[in-house]
C-alpha cells in the first residue's frame, strides 16, 4: 500500500493537529515497527507498519461509518449559520475524518442517521435508482385506514404533482392519534409528511428506524452515536 507521512497518518486519525503530532513524535512518543521514530516527516505504510502511540497500537482506517440517533432540533448538515448540526455531536477524533450525513432527516425528525466520509457508499444509499428502503415510525393525527394502505401501495401524488413510488404502510394502532410504520424507496423532500398530507393527515412525530439493511440500535439515546460494526458495514457495501 501507499506510504504516508507519519504526522499525517496520526493527524488523519484525530490524535491532534499536525503541530501537536509533530511534538509527540519529536518527544519520543511514537514507535514504528518497534523502533523510536522522532522525525514527523518519516514515511510509513499506515496499513502494514506497526505504529504505537503512547504505548497503544494505532489502527489506520480511511473511512468512518457512524450510526446516530438524531434528536429533534438538530440539522442533518455539516454546518449551519444558526442551528446546531449533527456533526457538532461528534467527538473530535471522529470529526477528524470529516463525515457527512447520508441523506437528510428534517430538523424535527428523530432516528437513524448514517454519517460517513465514504462518498461511494453515500451515493449507493441515496441514489433514487437503487431504491434503498427507508423505514419510518410515525404518529399521525387522525385515523389511518385500510384505504390509506391501498393508496400508498399504488403511489401517492404529492402537492407538487410528483407521484411517489409505492410505499408500504402498516398500521400499528389506529385512533385519534394513529401509530404507523411506513417503508419508502426514495427520499423526496419531506416525503413522509407530504404523503400523509396527500390523504389529509398530519404527521406529528417522525422517526427513521431503518435504512437498507441497517437498523437503528435502540440502545442509542437521542443524540448518541456509535461506529458501525464490520458486519453492519458489510451489509451496506
Ligand atoms: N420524510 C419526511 O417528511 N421527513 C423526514 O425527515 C424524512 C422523511
Amino acid at each position: 500500500t501507499k506510504k504516508m507521512r507519519l504526522d499525517k497518518v496520526l493527524s488523519n486519525l484525530g490524535f491532534g493537529s499536525r503541530k501537536d503530532i509533530k511534538k509527540l513524535i519529536k518527544y519520543g512518543n511514537v514507535l514504528v515497527n518497534g523502533a523510536l521514530v522522532q522525525d514527523p516527516s518519516d514515511y510509513v505504510d499506515p496499513y502494514n507498519d506497526e505504529i504505537i502511540l503512547n504505548g497503544k497500537p494505532v489502527v489506520y482506517r480511511e473511512f468512518i461509518y457512524l450510526m446516530m440517533n438524531k434528536p429533534k432540533g438538530v440539522l442533518s448538515a455539516t454546518e449551519d449559520d444558526k442551528d446546531p448540526v449533527v456533526v457538532d455531536l461528534l467527538k473530535e477524533e471522529d470529526k477528524a475524518f470529516s463525515p457527512f450525513p447520508v441523506g437528510r432527516l428534517d430538523k424535527d425528525t428523530e432516528g437513524l442517521l448514517l454519517l460517513t466520509n465514504d462518498g461511494k457508499l453515500a451515493h449507493k444509499l441515496t441514489s433514487p435508482k437503487k431504491k434503498v428502503p427507508k423505514v419510518y415510525y410515525a404518529d399521525i393525527l387522525g385515523e389511518v385506514t385500510e384505504k390509506d394502505i391501498q393508496i400508498f401501495s399504488k403511489g401517492v401524488t404529492l402537492d407538487d404533482g410528483y407521484r411517489t413510488m409505492p410505499g408500504h404502510l402498516e398500521i400499528i394502532e389506529s385512533g385519534e392519534i394513529s401509530q404507523i410504520q411506513l417503508t419508502i424507496y426514495e427520499g423526496k423532500f419531506h416525503q413522509v409528511k407530504r404523503m400523509f398530507q396527500a390523504v389529509s393527515k398530519k404527521v406529528i412525530y417522525l422517526k427513521r428506524i431503518a435504512m437498507g439493511e441497517l437498523t437503528l440500535d435502540e440502545n442509542l439515546k437521542l443524540g448518541e452515536y456509535r461506529h458501525l460494526t464490520d458486519e453492519e458495514i458489510a451489509l451496506l457495501t
